[in-house]
C-alpha cells in the first residue's frame, strides 16, 4: 500500500497520515517532520532548509528528494508507506515515479480562509510532533502524549501561511491534475470532523483491497 497525502498545508493530512499508518501499519513518512528534526539537530541540510521553511518557501527539489529517497529504500518501506508532504512539485512527482509506484493519491481539500483559521489556533508539541487546536487544549499547554510544552510553529504564524498557501497553489496544486491522469486520485472533502475524514479514507482504502 504506497500513498502520498496531498493538500494544502492545515488542511488536516498530516494528522490523517498518522492515523491511518497506525491502522495499516505501515511508516508515516513525513518530510516536514524529518526536516525539522534536522534542524533540531543542528544538521547543514537542516540549517540550510530553515532558512526557506521560515519564510513558507519550498525546500529546493534535490535537498528533500534525496532525503526521500534514502528514507524508502528502508526496509520497512517494503509492505507500503504513506507519504505526507510530499511530493509537492512536478519535478519531486516524477523523480518519485521513477522510485516507486504509487497505489493512491489522497487529496485532503480545505479552502484558504479555513486554512488560516485553523492554522492560527494549530499548537504542535517539538518532541513528538503531535497537534491540537487551542480550542481543544482547554487552557493547557502540554501535549497530551508525551507531555512536553507546546510551541507554535514559526510557519504557522498568518502572513507565513498565506504565502505557504501561495506557494501550494503555484507548485503543489498542478499535482492533483498528475494524479488524476494516473488514475490513482483520490478527493476528500477536509472540512469534515477528524474522525469522518479518516472514515472516508478508509472506506476508500478498504474498498480497493
Ligand atoms: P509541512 O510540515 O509538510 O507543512 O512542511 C513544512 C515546510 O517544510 C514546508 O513549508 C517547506 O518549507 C518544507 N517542506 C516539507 N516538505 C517539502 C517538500 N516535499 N518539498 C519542499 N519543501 C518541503
Amino acid at each position: 500500500m504506497n500513498l502520498i497525502f496531498l493538500g494544502p498545508p492545515g488542511a488536516g493530512k498530516g494528522t490523517q497520515a498518522a492515523m491511518v499508518a497506525a491502522k495499516y501499519g505501515i511508516p508515516h513518512i513525513s518530510t516536514g517532520d524529518m526536516l525539522r528534526g534536522a534542524i533540531a539537530q543542528g544538521t547543514e541540510m537542516g540549517l540550510a532548509a530553515k532558512a526557506y521553511m521560515d519564510k513558507g518557501e519550498l525546500v529546493p527539489d534535490e535537498v528533500v528528494i534525496g532525503v526521500v529517497r534514502d528514507r524508502l529504500a528502508q526496509s520497512d518501506c517494503a509492505k507500503g508507506f504513506i507519504l505526507d508532504g510530499f511530493p509537492r512539485t512536478v519535478v519531486q512527482a516524477e523523480t518519485l515515479a521513477g522510485i516507486v509506484s504509487i497505489d493512491h493519491a489522497i487529496l485532503v481539500d480545505l479552502d484558504d480562509e479555513s486554512i488560516v483559521a485553523r492554522m492560527a489556533g494549530r499548537r504542535t508539541c517539538p518532541a513528538c510532533q503531535a497537534t491540537y487546536h487551542i480550542d481543544s487544549l482547554g487552557g493547557s499547554q502540554t501535549c497530551a502524549k508525551c507531555g512536553a510544552t507546546l510551541i507554535q510553529r514559526t510557519d504557522d504564524a498568518p502572513e507565513t501561511v498565506r504565502n505557504r498557501l501561495a506557494v501550494y497553489h503555484q507548485k503543489t496544486q498542478p499535482l492533483v491534475d498528475y494524479y488524476e491522469g494516473a488514475g490513482v486520485l483520490a478527493r476528500i472533502d477536509g472540512s469534515q470532523t477528524i474522525d469522518a475524514v479518516f472514515q472516508a479514507i478508509c472506506g476508500l482504502l478498504g474498498a480497493v483491497r
